[in-house]
């Protein structure tokens, strides 16, 4: 009897497998309404479905394409989101947003030199950039940015919380001239920097780099220095670069060149720059880092704060420069969330060039997710949603009354939508957030901490205000 029934149950489960012969096992299928691609012919499935497996996408395709060919472990539906690939902040300092709020509406020198190099000289140490990255951590992974790239000091703790809360980082140890709280000289600070490479050169989430903060605050053997480092290890440099017109006469008055035409003349340009700014270029600047192969983060909202000025964003999209978006500290923007950086990266070059058809959505959208990728080196892994590629991405609500009706999902994603409205974030097929639950972080330890470390903040830079 026993056998009968053991063949039985062998007989159906040999019916079921011809049945469907190559249902291969993966870890997750996610299926939405629209699955935004982002690959080079901007593939849209609607509604679409994404199988991982572990840390990659096995294929994209529709619901019964993936259901047919996978056996997930687990699925989720969405049939009221998009997918789309998670949002690439090219340009940040996590840990200011410690500093958000703290001194606004002031010029970029004024503001550097007398509110916020003073206030990190009293209150930068580990535990601020711990409670700092966590809350920008918190922050970003609710506003679906997946990868970032930063710029502050004590990168490597930094780092440690990125690769506690599951995000990708593209993460540099500053160089500054001048002592600061992690280095008392530019040597300490490259010694560091060396250090910090070794440490988190093979980590499957952090890309450590070297970040010489700009040619004002460095000198030209620093410069150097900084990027020999980056080539010696094969990592990415990251800079400030052609931020603001002060920027532009320094450089003339002391090199008599264009900050960029400064940083040419020096060797320190190369494929693996990754230049935050780039407003006060010339067209023989853009030639310059089209040719060098440098990556440029655009930081609209940062820009427009500070008065900085307008990226000529058209031009260098037509020259082919790499270009991606990015926030910048929370300090000049006041947020991360990097719809808004989509959204006012369309409006500030419509404005600055009188053309309403300049940045469009499906511009603004390449920016802040495969664009982003070619600036930090990282196309062949992120930015799109393509099978081999690795599994992050976003699942984004399409149901609040400023998103009905709608016709276009680019458009809704680049117009309407906020951070807000990100109900799941995954990185390296990981769920960091799941309908607006994040799985990786204490909301509430977080953000308590972050409150309680404010007031020391506050009692710090008193005497100054
Ligand atoms: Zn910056």
């Amino acid at each position: 009897m026993k056998s009968v029934v053991a063949v039985a149950i062998l007989a159906s489960s040999i019916a079921l497998a011809a049945a469907q012969p190559s249902r291969r096992a993966v870890s997750l299928v996610v299926v939405g309404r629209t699955v935004i691609t982002e690959d080079a012919s901007h593939t849209m499935l609607s509604p679409g479905a994404v199988a991982i497996n572990g840390t990659d996408i096995v294929e994209v395709g529709s619901p019964a394409t993936i259901s047919a060919k996978y056996q997930a472990a687990q699925t989720i539906e969405a049939p009221d989101q998009i997918v789309l690939p998670g949002l690439i902040n090219t340009h940040t300092h996590a840990p200011m947003v410690m500093y958000r709020g703290l001194a606004d509406d002031l010029a970029l020198l004024d503001w550097l030199q007398k509110y916020i190099f003073p206030a990190e000289a009293k209150t930068v140490s580990p535990e601020l950039v711990r409670v700092g990255t966590r809350l920008a951590a918190l922050e970003m992974i609710e506003s679906g940015t997946t990868t970032y790239c930063d710029m502050y000091y004590f990168e490597e703790e930094i780092a440690r919380v990125t690769v506690e809360a599951g995000l990708r980082g593209v993460l540099g140890e500053t160089i500054i001239q001048f002592p600061v709280a992690d280095a008392k000289t530019p040597a300490d600070a490259l010694a560091r920097a060396e250090r910090f490479i070794k440490e988190f050169k093979d980590n499957g989430l952090v890309v450590p780099a070297v970040a010489p903060h700009a040619l004002y605050t460095n000198d030209t053997a620093t410069l150097k220095a900084s990027a020999e480092l980056a080539r010696k290890y094969g990592v990415p440099m990251v800079i400030h670069f052609a931020e603001t017109e002060d920027e532009v006469k320094i450089a003339s008055d002391q090199y008599h060149l264009t900050p960029t035409a400064y940083l040419d003349s020096i060797g320190v340009l190369g494929p693996n720059t990754i230049g935050a700014h780039g407003v006060w270029v010339t067209d023989a600047d853009i030639a310059i880092l089209k040719r060098d192969g440098v990556g440029v983060a655009h930081n609209p909202e940062s820009n427009m704060k500070l008065a900085s000025g307008a990226a000529p964003v058209t031009k260098y999209l037509a020259a082919g420069v790499k270009l991606g978006l990015g926030t910048d500290g929370a300090a000049s923007n006041n947020d991360l969330d990097m719809f808004e950086a989509m959204r006012q990266a369309s409006f500030l070059a419509k404005l600055a060039t009188h053309d309403p058809t300049a940045v469009k959505a499906q511009d603004a959208l390449d920016m802040a997710t495969i664009g982003g990728a070619r600036v930090l080196g990282m196309e062949k892994r992120i930015g799109s949603l393509e099978a081999g590629k690795r599994a992050d991405l976003i699942l984004v609500s399409m149901s609040a009354a400023r998103q009905t009706p709608m016709y276009d999902p680019v458009s809704h994603l680049v117009y309407v939508t906020r951070g807000d409205d990100v109900r799941t974030t995954i990185v390296d097929g990981r769920i960091l957030m799941k309908d607006r639950q994040v799985r990786t972080l204490n909301r509430a330890t977080v953000i308590a901490d972050a409150n309680q470390l404010a007031a020391k903040v506050r009692a710090a830079i008193a005497p100054a205000r």
